[in-house]
């Protein structure tokens, strides 16, 4: 990997789902000087990787950004206000508002000549008009423009890409931006609202097992198509792309696409369960079908995420139902 372990990496974001499991890493593959940053208290964060540096800031606040940013030579910011399609298509204000955090950290890292500057952005930033059927084409990363990406969510993270490129264009950052497709796994939002589908459903399957209830809500008509991709995958990509020399946005997604239908199957197997399903067609929903064309990423690493939805669904699912689990003896 093209990234010096004796410099400071600032991971933005690291009491979250993507950022604990980015610390963790950083600290295993032996990175001397790993600082996260987070909005949240320490006990609601997921991972507190064992030698990593731990603060709890604003990263909203330009004060903090450019003292989380000082001495830094990489950043890696996955710090927003963001959660499944629940809470993004009730929550646009919120979600926008991590243009903040954004703006602050380029800012900062330029006051402060950081090296590289890694956003995560999202499939959301994609034009609604490829989404508009179950069997979408994959979607390449010229299809975000022209723009209609999602509502709030999607033109913040495009927003902030485009202030990627310019802030590289104009200041010599260099930065790496990365459009996620629904990452899942262990160690991530499970409930409370913010949870994305394969969590919910995980949780939604292990609550029947658990109580002998056997009906499973599903929001939809179960039709939709999605593509998922495993924390692991996520974290390897990032890395890759953040040491890399590679600076448009490029997809880090599964290109396994499913429908919520096949998602609930593959988590009723793995549970041994078969549940009656009911569907609220009045839940928020999405697009009608996304997958990720990884043509640009084969051809630039020679790499794509390569866990089967399966085989992350299995782990994801035992989590979850460990966590309900100790609810209940709680
Ligand atoms: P997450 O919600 O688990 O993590 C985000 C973290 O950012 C949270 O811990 C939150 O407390 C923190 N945060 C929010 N505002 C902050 C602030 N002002 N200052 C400091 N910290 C703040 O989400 P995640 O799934 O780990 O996502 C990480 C990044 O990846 C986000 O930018 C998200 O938009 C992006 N992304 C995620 C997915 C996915 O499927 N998980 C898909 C596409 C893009």
């Amino acid at each position: 990997m093209n990234l010096d372990k004796e410099s400071t990496i600032l991971v933005a974001g690291a009491g979250g789902f993507i950022g604990g499991h980015i610390a963790n890493e950083l600290i295993k593959l032996g990175f001397r000087s790993v600082r996260g940053v987070d909005i949240k208290p320490f006990d609601e964060w997921y991972q507190i990787p064992a030698g990593a540096t731990a603060i709890q800031a604003d990263l909203k606040k330009l004060e903090n950004a450019l003292e989380a940013t000082s001495d830094a030579r990489y950043v890696i910011n996955l710090a927003a206000d963001m959660g499944g399609m629940g809470f993004i298509e009730n929550n646009k204000a919120l979600c926008m508002l991590s243009v903040l955090v954004n703006t602050h950290l380029l800012q900062a890292s330029v006051e402060n000549s950081v090296e590289k500057f890694f956003f995560s952005s999202s499939a959301c930033v994609y034009a609604a008009e490829h989404q508009t059927e179950v069997d979408a084409a994959a979607l390449k990363e010229s299809d975000a423009y022209p723009a209609m990406p999602e509502d709030g969510y999607g033109w913040e993270k495009l927003f902030s890409e485009r202030m990627c490129r310019h802030f590289s264009e104009d200041f010599g950052l260099q930065t790496r931006v990365a459009r996620y497709h629904n990452i899942y796994g262990p160690q991530g939002t499970w409930i409370g609202g913010r949870e994305k589908a394969p969590a919910a459903i995980c949780r939604k399957v292990a609550e029947a097992v658990l109580t002998g209830d056997k009906n499973i809500d599903i929001w939809g008509d179960g039709l939709q198509t999605r593509s998922f991709t495993y924390i692991d995958d996520c974290v390897e990509g990032t890395l890759m792309l953040l040491g890399s020399e590679f600076s448009e946005p490029i997809n880090i997604g599964s290109s396994e696409m499913v429908s919520i239908n096949q998602l609930v199957d593959f988590v009723e197997e793995i549970a041994g369960v078969t549940l009656h399903r009911r569907y609220d067609l009045g839940a928020p929903k999405g697009v009608r079908g996304r997958n990720s064309d990884n043509t640009l990423i084969q051809s630039v690493f020679n790499w794509e995420p390569s866990t089967s939805l399966k085989d992350g669904l299995e782990v994801t699912y035992r989590w979850v139902y460990d966590q309900i689990s100790k609810t209940l003896v709680d």
